[in-house]
């Protein structure tokens, strides 16, 4: 079996197939740069400051066994925090893909971990040839091949996305990550703009005031949504939103009548959420509103939340193309500032930037050239007399590549220079782009489809089933995608 990536859908794939019923693949070959190995962009060791957005209690690779991340954490002495400091999850994740190779050496599995970037994934009448060769300045890097009965991709979607289209601009920061290197490259009093709002947006902004380089920090986006504050509470027991009453309810309207039943059940409605589709709140203010506020709306959320958290992304991928549509548009950019909501801690960071007045957030775009300030950028409010326009010395994006081309480059090749494996995979008939970004795969065990439909398996894991399955993000989906292509994998015939 050939692995194509070594991030973080690598690391949880590798557990599952090691401890899956079934007896392991002769023989593993996992391939990737090896730049952030087993730990991929969110959980680098340079994520010293930052924290998960998902609990510890949530961020076991094995869905089975809710307990693995915090065991190990008690092990190492390094529990106690609700939230996992990113490093040290990404520590836990080498510990488990390391200790994955092990068990599945022990079962008669030859694991091979190799150092390179795959350029070629073909299904061939015997197979999968991949082709793979070793990184720019490396010994031998010629062209090398891998055959093997079965592929997986989790090749993530790595490359960011140029929103505003400023790829050439000077004094821009392509790639957040590692946070430490862009705080350095930030001169001390910079104006900085960010082209995003999301949770990466946060992480960036957080990370720039920490280290107290920055005159002030724009966030910039189409609507300058921040993601939502998450409500405390105890888990809220899900009973109606599974995917077996999913599968047979069927439609968007068959969902949400599935999250109006969790709702009831708590006594609650979609009405009690009517203060969080109000337009006219400024960031700040919602912020601060969600901070405060224990009411209705923040139990309604968190009902939502565990309900969509738990099989939200089996879920859109049961629906048809016109439903996934709706969820991709406005609504479901507003429903994902909802349902992916950042820690209660950062939010308490994030006001206290807004109350210094050194954040803001806007609803608007980027351009190129400043103003009378002669920056060399400017941030531009869509609504008029919404706020002034700003000056910006740098950018910095924090927008992933939205997954329709975003069919990945490594880390460390120029991203002007090579075709991604997956986007070359679409153009030799391989594999199909799915209209929503990534690839057409089966919503539950990740398999390609749509494609020549001949020959060996190869299954997409991870990011790049984003367009497959909304609301796809986050460990504890990993986790479960994993175990169902390990099963997939194993099952005979
Ligand atoms: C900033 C950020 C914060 C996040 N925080 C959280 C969190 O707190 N909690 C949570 O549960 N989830 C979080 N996530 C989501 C989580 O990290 C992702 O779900 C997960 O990393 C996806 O795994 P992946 O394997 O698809 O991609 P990745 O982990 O990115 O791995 C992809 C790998 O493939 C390699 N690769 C790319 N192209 C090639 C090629 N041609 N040949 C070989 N290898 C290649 C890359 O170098 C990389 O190693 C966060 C994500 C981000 C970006």
């Amino acid at each position: 079996m050939a692995l194509v990536g070594d991030g973080v859908g690598a690391a949880v794939l590798l557990d599952a197939l090691s401890v899956g019923a079934a007896a392991p693949p002769g023989r593993i070959t996992v391939v990737g740069p090896g730049v952030r190995r087993w730990r991929g962009l969110a959980f680098g060791a340079d994520a010293v400051a930052s924290l998960t957005n998902i609990g510890a209690a949530a961020m076991s690779v094995r869905p089975g066994d809710p307990g693995h991340y915090l065991r190990w954490a008690e092990a190492t002495g390094t529990a106690g925090t609700a939230f996992p400091h990113r490093a040290v999850f990404g520590r836990y994740l080498e510990h488990t893909a390391g200790e994955a190779a092990a068990r599945l050496r022990r079962r008669g599995c030859r694991v091979d971990v190799l150092t390179g970037r795959v350029t070629r994934v073909r299904r061939t009448p015997d197979g999968v040839d991949t082709r793979w060769e070793p990184l720019p300045g490396t010994a031998g890097a010629a062209v090398r091949r891998l055959e093997s009965a079965a592929a997986v991709l989790c090749c993530g979607a790595s490359e960011p996305a140029d929103p505003y289209g400023l790829a050439r601009s000077d004094g821009r920061v392509l790639a957040p990550y590692p946070l430490e290197e862009l705080v350095a490259a930030v001169p001390p009093g910079a104006r900085v703009a960010v082209a995003g709002t999301g949770l990466t947006a946060v992480d960036v902004a957080c990370a720039l005031a920490d280290a107290g380089r920055c005159r002030e920090i724009t966030l910039v986006s189409r609507r300058g949504l921040l993601p939502s504050v998450r409500p405390a509470g105890p888990p809220h027991p899900v009973r109606h939103f599974t995917l077996d009453r999913i599968r047979t309810e069927g439609g968007l309207g068959g969902l949400l009548a599935l999250l109006g039943a969790e709702l009831a059940a708590e006594g609650l409605s979609f009405a009690d959420l009517r203060v969080e589709w109000g337009g006219s709140e400024s960031a700040a203010d919602r912020l601060r509103r969600q901070l405060d506020d224990g009411g209705t709306a923040a139990r309604a959320l968190r009902v939502l939340r565990h309900a969509v958290g738990g099989t939200g992304a089996e879920a859109a991928g049961l629906l048809g193309l016109a439903d996934r549509r709706r969820l991709d548009g406005r609504t479901g950019r507003k429903l994902r500032s909802l349902l992916f909501p950042m820690p209660a801690h950062t939010a308490v960071r994030v006001r206290e930037l807004f109350d210094r007045e050194v954040l803001r957030v806007v609803a608007g775009r980027i351009e190129r050239g400043g103003g009378r300030g002669g920056a060399a950028f400017r941030v531009l409010p869509d609504a008029p007399g919404v706020g002034a326009v700003r000056e910006a010395d740098l950018v910095v994006n924090a927008v992933l590549r939205p997954s329709d081309e975003h069919l990945t480059e490594a880390e460390g090749v120029p991203p002007d220079s090579r075709e991604g494996p997956v986007a070359r995979m679409v153009r030799e008939g391989h594999a199909r782009a799915h209209p929503l970004g990534g690839v057409e795969a089966d919503p539950l065990t990740g398999l390609l489809t749509g494609a020549d439909g001949a020959g060996a398996p190869v299954h997409a894991l991870g990011t790049l089933t984003q367009g497959v399955n909304a609301f796809a993000c986050g460990l504890p989906w990993l986790a479960r995608h994993s175990t169902r292509i390990a099963a997939a994998l194993s099952a005979p015939g």
